[in-house]
């Protein structure tokens, strides 16, 4: 069977929390001896998804989100969970350029990101009830 090793980090909706999760993240992910450049890749798609979930998920109110790491044999993944107000149309969400805060200079290009920086991701979200960002990177070395 393979070894499964996990970590979780709640933590509070500010933004300037983002830095040590994402550090957080990146150093736990380093037992599977990645490169730097996986590293950056994971640091960049777990910031998009925190950044989301206080921006659009929690539209600026400071409440709790979750981090959980995994990792499985040299799999690493990650869920990002609000309990904020859901994404109705999810498929619509993950187009590249969709934003629904053109007027916050938002690009909507973090799921983009986040398909490109990783090898899986899908989204589950229910209106007013939140949303989990799955992602899921194999290391290669
Ligand atoms: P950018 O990431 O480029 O700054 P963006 O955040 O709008 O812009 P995406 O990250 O691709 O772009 O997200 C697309 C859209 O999906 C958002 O505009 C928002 O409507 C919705 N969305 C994303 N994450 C969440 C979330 N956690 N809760 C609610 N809605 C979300
Ligand atoms: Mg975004």
């Amino acid at each position: 069977m393979v070894q499964t090793n996990e970590m979780q980090i709640e933590f509070d909706a500010r933004s300037c929390n983002e830095g040590f999760v994402r550090v957080s993240v990146a150093a736990f992910c380093t037992q599977l001896n990645p490169t730097l450049e996986e590293v950056a890749d994971i640091k960049t798609a777990v910031s998009e998804a925190i950044t989301n979930a206080m921006i659009h998920g929690y539209g600026g109110e400071v409440h709790k989100i979750w981090v959980k790491c995994r990792i499985q044999g040299k799999e690493f993944c990650i869920d990002v969970i609000d309990h904020g107000v859901g994404i109705a149309d999810i498929e619509k969400a993950m187009e590249p350029m969709f934003t629904t805060r053109p007027e916050l200079e938002r690009s909507g290009m973090g799921f983009a990101f986040m398909e490109a920086f990783m090898d899986e991701l899908w989204v589950e979200s229910t209106v007013g009830e939140g949303t989990t960002v799955h992602m899921k990177k194999r290391i290669r070395r």
